[in-house]
């Protein structure tokens, strides 16, 4: 019943021409893509260009950041009426690199959270445990950690509509995956985690996707998983016909 979302995270990546010619050839790729929502998360100075080009097709977009303030002195941030009003309907909340490059803390996310819920904006949420952790068997409590912390003061409501994304920093840009049993052990956990803090139905309705070295060779396997719900893709988003596999990964 939950429809996967397959999300594109292009980080740093492509100049307005570089993007606009990307989304050209992806519309037409995945013109025929059935019961999966698609996304590209892009850098801020490309969506309005990339607006134009995917009008109705069936690819959404999304800010890759946002901040919580509606307006005002905040220097280089992106509010979220500015990203709405490039068309759209995500925003990556708390990416891994936002956390350890750029110092963002959980109670900033928490704050950007509830922002995005108060304008319709839909957030995926990134959690997910450092190589040091899964190491030391804390990833579980790691993850549980970040969704209380992230999360505090969400409404059930709010947390249906989100979408989560686990993503072990480890797995990141590595060409090293989570196997799919070791990201469906910790994407049922947090489905667990998420049913205890709200009840089963916020667990049941929520999208959980996996994120981590996706690539159209190993798409499949992790989507066989139950609790996987669709994918955050780096490396492999940033070319057209390989996104284009990850999306009809069936
Ligand atoms: P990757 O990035 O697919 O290049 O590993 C995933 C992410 O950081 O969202």
């Amino acid at each position: 019943m939950r429809t996967p979302l397959m999300a594109g995270n292009w980080k740093m990546n492509k100049t307005v021409d570089e993007a606009v010619a990307m989304v050209n050839e992806l519309k037409d790729l995945v013109a025929d893509a059935e019961d999966v929502d698609v996304a590209i998360c892009a850098p801020a100075v490309d969506l309005y260009a990339m607006n134009e080009v995917v009008g109705d097709t069936n690819i959404d977009l999304g800010a890759q950041n946002m901040y919580y303030k509606e307006s005002g002195a905040y220097t280089a941030e992106l509010s979220p009426s500015m990203i709405k009003s490039v068309g759209c309907k995500y925003a990556i909340i708390g990416h891994s690199e936002r956390r350890e490059i750029f110092g963002e803390t959980d109670e900033l996310l928490n704050l950007k959270l509830k922002t995005a819920f108060a304008n319709d904006i839909v957030p995926i949420l990134c959690i997910g445990e450092k190589l040091s952790e899964r190491e030391a068997g804390t990833h579980f409590d790691r993850v549980k950690f970040q969704l209380a912390a992230n999360l505090s003061g969400v409404e059930a409501d709010d947390v249906k509509n989100m979408v989560l994304a686990y993503e072990p920093l480890w797995a990141i840009g590595t060409g090293k995956t989570a196997t799919p049993e070791q990201a469906e052990e910790i994407i049922k956990f947090i489905r667990e985690t998420v049913e205890e803090m709200y009840d089963a139905d916020t667990a049941e309705a929520v999208r959980i996707q996996y994120g981590g070295s996706v690539k159209p060779h190993n798409v499949k396997e992790i989507m066989a998983q139950p609790n996987i719900d669709g994918a955050l893709v780096g490396g492999a988003s940033l070319e057209a016909e390989s996104f284009s596999k990850i999306v009809k990964f069936k």
